[in-house]
């Protein structure tokens, strides 16, 4: 994850990017300013700062108390 100070000057557009400009992947409001951007494989998203706080910690909290159900060979 990234913070954009300026989401007016992000050369490459995000998934959710339209012609009426950027909203947010978790709340779906208008962003206008800076954002936090997640670069994922097919492609990025951008979140208000304080969405992107809420996810972190939803991440953080569905995966640490199931991490040991289904955990991936290493
Ligand atoms: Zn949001």
């Amino acid at each position: 994850m990234t913070y954009v100070a300026d989401i007016t000057r992000i050369p490459d557009l995000p998934l959710q990017a339209h012609e009426h400009g950027f909203a947010c992947f978790s709340c779906g409001q208008p962003l206008t300013t800076s954002a936090v951007r997640y670069d994922g494989k097919g492609g990025s998203i951008l979140l208000h700062l304080r969405c992107a706080n809420e996810m972190g910690q939803r991440l953080i909290v569905d995966s640490w108390t199931n991490r040991r159900n289904n955990a991936p060979a290493a």
